[in-house]
């Protein structure tokens, strides 16, 4: 009984080690999530910076936007 709520589960990633709820991560997964999580927020804001390049490009072009 050590989770934010009292209640523990079995981690939800590596399904090993004990892990407090709500999260149900382990510590170390914890770490892991947040690094890939971090590093799939930092591709999207490319992507979508992409994106926006791409349909600006297309309105000084005059030819509709990228999502026409
Ligand atoms: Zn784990």
């Amino acid at each position: 009984m050590n989770g934010v709520d009292g209640c523990m589960t079995t981690c939800i990633r590596c399904l090993t080690t004990a892990a407090p709820e709500p999260l149900g991560l382990c510590p170390a997964c914890a770490v892991r999530t947040r690094l890939e999580l971090a590093s799939g927020l930092r591709r999207l804001t490319d992507y979508l910076a992409a994106w926006a390049a791409f349909d600006e490009w297309c309105r000084a072009r005059r030819d509709g936007t990228a999502f026409a």
